[in-house]
């Protein structure tokens, strides 16, 4: 084949590989090697690949097929342990993914959901193996067990005009392929030498990019990661500013991550004043797609909440708040703003937030404050645009 149709093997489904191998005439089990090796070891080129013929392997390179992982072009290192990667792909565009380590609970820092009911169980289950206290003395010292969140991007920069988001200053560019979504994740692991079977990943799809204006690999994506990767949907949550119509259609998929909605004002005009994507979408119509959105056993909604000093942060907003989405098997995440060059708006002071929380918890609404991560090197919510020039590289 000498134009073949897709040059990066990243993204592609079993069903593709096995096309490949086909035409290529080569028996369709080596799909399954070509899948293991690109989603379960995460090689990055094909010469590593040495379970395959190396005539197979030399006309996979002929033929114009490459592994596609994207090249990791700056690492930041945040005080807090958070680590802002810049991923570079084939045709030069690149984007942020950030990976934080050591979660705190879940509720507070990285936007991922489980808590510490399951770290605890984790902890005893190491505790309480059967192995004798000095071997397990050994396996905890030699693998040292880690929990860790890493923010996705779903495409480089944004069309969604928030008015306090640093993403949205770079315009859309283009959308990330379902491959080029993997290979972040699969960069980042690689990197932090991350053991799925050991470790504990969470993935957040809240880095640059509306994941629901760009569906259909943003799916195929999480598809990839829970079949082909390994890691379970239960550990995955995307966040939208409310793309109404996607939000049905990601109800009804049978394997996809928890929701998250950007919520961030409580009444039409005031969202519409801050995310004016809400003339498209009104408060209206998401409160009622999501007050249809399936819920599965124990899942919750989850809001975000950016708080804007002075602007959506009184308790007059609060009770408004309480008010919307009362009914919803919901929690309420509140980032005060991570402020940037040409963010028009204030971060609020500690007691204002913590004002506005307790009017959601006093009216029986779980309210977390997200702690910042990686805002040193402007790599938490709505920082993320390329900031090369405002921090030190490591
Ligand atoms: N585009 C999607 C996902 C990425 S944004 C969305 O908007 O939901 C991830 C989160 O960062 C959103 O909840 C957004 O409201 C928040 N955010 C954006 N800019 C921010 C800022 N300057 N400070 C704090 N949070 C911000
Ligand atoms: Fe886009 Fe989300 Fe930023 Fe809004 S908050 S501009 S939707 S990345």
């Amino acid at each position: 084949m000498s134009n073949p149709q897709y040059t990066e093997l990243l993204g592609l489904t079993i069903q593709q590989l096995t096309e490949i191998a086909e035409d290529l005439g080569q028996p369709a089990y080596r799909a399954r090697q070509l899948l293991d090796g690109l989603y379960r070891q995460r090689w990055s080129a094909l010469e590593q690949f040495t379970m395959l013929p190396l005539a197979f392997r030399q006309r996979l390179g002929e033929s114009g097929y490459s592994v596609g992982l994207p090249s990791i072009e700056k690492k930041f290192v945040s005080a807090d342990g958070t680590i802002r990667y810049l991923l570079g792909f084939a045709d030069g565009q690149s984007v942020e993914t950030v990976w934080m380590p050591d979660g705190d609970g879940g509720e507070a820092g990285d936007g991922s959901e489980d808590g510490d009911a399951e770290l605890r169980e984790q902890a005893f289950s190491h505790q309480h193996s059967a192995l004798s206290p000095e071997t397990r003395n050994l396996k905890l010292e030699t693998s040292p067990w880690r929990r860790a969140t890493i923010c996705v991007s779903s495409q480089v920069g944004c069309a969604v005009e928030c008015a306090f988001c640093m993403t949205a200053l770079l315009g859309l560019k283009r959308n990330l392929s379902a491959g080029e979504i993997v290979g972040q994740i699969l960069a980042v692991l690689n990197d932090q030498q991350v053991e799925l079977q050991r470790d504990r990943v969470n993935l957040v799809f809240m880095g640059q990019g509306e994941p629901f204006l760009n569906y259909d690999n943003f799916m195929q994506a999480v598809r990839l990661l829970v079949e082909a990767v390994g890691i379970p949907e239960s550990r995955m949550t995307v966040s939208t500013s409310g793309i109404v119509p996607r939000i049905a259609a990601f109800g009804a998929e049978p394997v996809r991550p928890k929701l998250a909605v950007s919520l961030n004002a409580p009444n039409e005009a005031l969202r519409t004043e801050i995310m004016p994507i809400t003339k498209k979408w009104t408060i209206e119509k998401l409160m009622a797609a999501l007050r249809e959105f399936p819920l599965r056993n124990r899942e919750r909604l989850t809001f975000e909440y950016v708080l804007l000093g002075g602007v959506n942060d009184g308790v007059q907003h609060a009770r408004e708040m309480v008010d919307l989405i009362r009914g919803l098997r919901a929690k309420v995440n509140l980032i005060a703003l991570n402020s940037g060059p040409e963010i028009p708006f204030a971060t609020p002071s500690d007691e204002r937030v913590l004002a506005f929380q307790s009017v959601l918890t006093r009216a029986g609404i779980p309210a977390f404050v997200r702690r910042p991560r990686g805002r040193d090197i402007y790599a938490a919510c709505g920082q993320l645009k390329h900031t090369t020039e405002l921090v030190q590289v490591t």
